[in-house]
């Protein structure tokens, strides 16, 4: 896509501190860590987010996220990481180009992605119903 940050990475346009490259994958550092040694991993092809990326590339991107984690966490001695993507402008995806986000963790470190909620009676199973009905 013409316009498209990690297209223009991808081709070449936008320069990159590319970890790994393949036909499919394009490993770099994220500009803007959340911790040092943040990395994302993004298909060369240009779809809006993991929902509509074809299946055989998110394997891929399985794999090589498993391949190149450990590198990442040795890097920066992390002792822990979260892989994540960011799917929609409400849950905070900026680039609307498929990518994954290894962010190498440390203890103390400060970052809190989740909450413990607490459902009320009958609500998961509710919740539950509706899902396993929409699959
Ligand atoms: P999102 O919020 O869409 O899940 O994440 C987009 C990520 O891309 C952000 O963490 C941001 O720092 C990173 N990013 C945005 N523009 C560039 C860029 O030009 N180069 C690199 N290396 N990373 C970028
Ligand atoms: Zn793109």
């Amino acid at each position: 896509m013409q316009d498209c940050i990690f297209c223009k990475i991808v081709r070449g346009e936008l320069p990159s501190e590319t970890i790994y490259t393949d036909e499919q994958v394009i490993v770099f550092m994220d500009i803007h860590p959340t911790n040092p040694g943040h990395v994302l991993i993004v298909p060369r092809d240009h779809h809006e987010s993991t929902l509509v990326t074809p299946e055989p590339i998110l394997a891929h991107m399985a794999i090589i996220a498993k391949r190149i984690t450990p590198a990442v966490m040795a890097a920066v001695q992390a002792e822990g990481f979260n892989l994540g993507a960011n799917t929609g402008k409400v849950a905070g995806q900026v680039v609307m180009h498929t990518h994954w986000h290894i962010i190498p963790r440390h203890s103390g470190d400060g970052l809190s992605p989740w909450r413990d909620l607490s459902y009320k009676e009958g609500e998961m199973q509710e919740i539950a119903n509706r899902i396993r009905e929409a699959l």
